[in-house]
């Protein structure tokens, strides 16, 4: 993900597999709880659902939210129209590092705007 590497939002990638992943993972959790007879099959269905359905909704709002050019502000997620790039297509877009529709700003060079970004390290 060229794009996510170059803004540090790598994370948002991680709530879109987290979101996934819950679903057969936590079946497979649900089903030894209720196996084990640790929490009613109700609980189990509800929280799995309710746990995957949170975490793709988080994801869309914070991929369709946080996901900005750092030289012009652009929103990197939504189409010069105005409409939003189905999911699928950003992420082919971010891991081909394509540039900004708006400014031509390519991931992994420095922002070309002015003289904000500074390289300190205050860990
Ligand atoms: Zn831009």
């Amino acid at each position: 993900m060229k794009t996510l590497d170059a803004l540090g939002k790598n994370w948002i990638f991680l709530l879109d597999r987290a979101a996934i992943y819950t679903l057969p993972l936590g079946i497979l959790f649900g089903m030894f709880m209720v196996f084990t007879q640790t929490l009613p099959w109700k609980t189990c269905v509800l929280g799995v659902l309710g746990v995957s359905f949170t975490l793709s909704v988080v994801h869309q709002v914070c991929l369709y939210h946080f996901v900005k050019c750092p030289t012009c502000g652009w929103n990197l997620t939504i189409f010069k129209d105005g409409k939003k790039i189905q999911p699928k297509f950003l992420y082919n877009a971010f891991s081909a590092g394509k540039p900004c529709l708006n400014c031509g700003w390519v991931p992994g060079e420095p922002p070309t705007n002015n003289e904000e970004q500074h390289s300190q390290d205050n860990d």
